[in-house]
């Protein structure tokens, strides 16, 4: 029997420092069996591995968000291959590429500054696929604005490790784009948002061993929760609306996306 995971969670965030026991424990009774906490930077990486090594139920993903490039050393790939060697560490990320978030679109921001972070991005985002490669690992892709430079960068490697697309907003056709990549795809609450329907439109159309769940805790609580500080136990009302728009049983359900991700993240299983 398969309990519910929530696959993305950024559980060494301060919107929950202290109160981890105790969400863990709501987690536990709803059903949630395990917990990938997902790094941003190489201490945020850090302290992931550290809430794995402290809980069972919490395993690390160790990378450098896209929105944080910035701030990064030039090359990451000896200290992030350090952190990823740990046992419980089950993928690279979270890394991408996001061109959303664009220096020029804030107070001061130049263009020169944009091309400067979206060369970054794609520097850091082709340093933790080779990493993952070399590691035997998947990686966990935040894409944003920026789809076609993601799949660019991300091509070359496909034939040696797997994405997922987390927090998945797009379109059927991208649906099949990462389909062809061998990649899969992974849904927050944003699954339940009265607005959105072509988020559930890309649920009915991908294969039933290609997508997972996650809540992105703190942010994106599902409804009725809309708005509040997200926690790993809310992954529990995405997979009810993902049973219902899969017209599956909700323990049908929970089977498929825990098999899925285990085939995924194989440390998760181990
Ligand atoms: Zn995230």
């Amino acid at each position: 029997m398969y309990g519910l995971f929530d696959t993305h969670a950024h559980l060494d965030f301060p919107d929950f420092e202290s109160e981890i026991p105790i969400i863990l424990d709501r987690a536990r009774s709803v059903g949630v069996t395990k917990i990938i906490t997902i790094g941003t930077d190489l201490v945020s990486s850090a302290r992931a591995i550290q809430l794995a090594e402290a809980h069972s139920m919490v395993y690390a993903a160790v990378g450098w968000h896209p929105a944080n490039v910035l701030e990064a050393p030039a090359d990451i790939r000896e200290a992030l291959e350090r952190l990823a060697r740990h046992p419980k560490v089950v993928a690279i990320g979270e890394t991408g590429i996001d061109h959303h978030h664009l220096p020029s679109l804030r107070t001061g921001g130049t263009p020169s500054e944009d091309d400067l972070y979206r060369s970054r991005q794609i520097d850091l985002f082709r340093q933790q696929l080779e990493v993952a490669a070399q590691l035997g690992l998947n990686v966990v892709i935040h894409e944003r604005s920026a789809f076609e430079t993601a799949v660019a960068v991300f091509h070359p490697f496909a034939t040696r490790l797997r994405g997922v697309f987390h927090c998945f907003s797009g379109s059927a056709e991208a649906v099949a784009r990462i389909i062809e990549l061998n990649s899969l795809i992974s849904f927050t609450g944003i699954l339940t948002f009265k607005n959105g329907e072509n988020i559930r439109e890309a649920l009915r159309v991908v294969p039933s061993d290609r997508f997972m769940l996650e809540t992105d805790c703190p942010y994106l609580a599902p409804m009725p929760f809309r708005g509040k500080r997200c926690e790993p136990a809310f992954v529990r009302h995405t997979a009810e609306c993902a049973a219902s728009v899969k017209g599956w049983a909700y323990e049908s359900l929970v089977e498929q996306t825990s098999q899925t991700a285990e085939a995924f993240f194989p440390k998760l299983a181990s």
